[in-house]
């Protein structure tokens, strides 16, 4: 089965404080894309990569594309304004011949190969496969510091990258997604959404996703194991 991998890093990380984008923030010796790239590198079955990039980051992404031993072929594109807009942009340049796709955050560096061959597993068996952990806090609603609700957390997961789904549906979903002007944060929902069956693959409380200051410090931490 052919396979395509779609690495996402073309966000700004306003929220991470640093005046280079995300993805080309430094963890242990390397930019966070370069794991994700690795981690992509490792599964025998992708045969074709496409990575998104934030403008004028093209040079430094390819410079990490060998870095971490990428051998399949890898296109890089400028990403959109949302995340779903990068996926989409990608998505068009990953190869028609594949019948899989898996779309991964660079944002996630710890995410294993293992992690991905399990999504990719599952989205060969029923369409869609993602990575994702049960809940173990206690949600609450909150308005204005006041709790107003408490969720049951039962059959409540959180999901992450990497995410794989039989590509027709994937590209079918994008486009339903973009003609009725749905926004999402992951891919799943736009499958989910328009009547695909996505299954879930135990992640990693490990396969943690850099948003703040305080992840990065985490990651920092977690560092050795990369
Ligand atoms: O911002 P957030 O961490 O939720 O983004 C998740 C992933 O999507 C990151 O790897 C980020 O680089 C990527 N992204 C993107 N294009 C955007 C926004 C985010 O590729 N416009």
């Amino acid at each position: 089965m052919k396979v395509s991998a779609i690495i996402v890093a073309a966000g700004s990380g306003r929220r991470l404080g640093f005046d280079v984008p995300k993805a080309f923030v430094r963890l242990a010796g390397h930019p966070m894309l370069y794991y994700a790239m690795r981690t992509i590198a490792a599964v025998d079955a992708i045969e074709d990569v496409v990575v998104a990039v934030p403008r004028g980051m093209e040079p430094a992404a390819r410079s990490e594309v060998r870095a971490a031993g990428l051998e399949a072929p890898v296109k890089l594109v400028e990403g959109g304004e949302e995340r779903q807009d990068s996926v989409r942009i990608a998505l068009a340049l990953t190869s028609a011949e594949s019948e899989l796709v898996v779309v991964h955050d660079a944002s996630r560096p710890f995410a294993s190969a293992e992690l991905c061959r399990a999504c990719l597993a599952a989205a060969a068996r029923c369409g869609g496969g993602i990575a994702a952990i049960a809940v173990a806090d206690t949600l609450k609603r909150v308005e204005d510091r006041t709790i107003m609700a408490t969720i049951p957390r039962t059959g409540l997961f959180q999901a992450q990258t990497p995410q794989a789904f039989r590509r027709d549906l994937l590209v079918a979903a994008h486009l339903r997604a973009e003609r009725e002007a749905c926004a999402v944060t992951d891919d799943a929902e736009l499958v989910e959404r328009f009547g695909g069956k996505v299954e879930i693959v135990e992640g990693s409380p490990l396969n943690l996703k850099i948003t703040t200051p305080a992840d990065l410090k985490l990651a920092q931490a977690l560092g050795a194991s990369l």
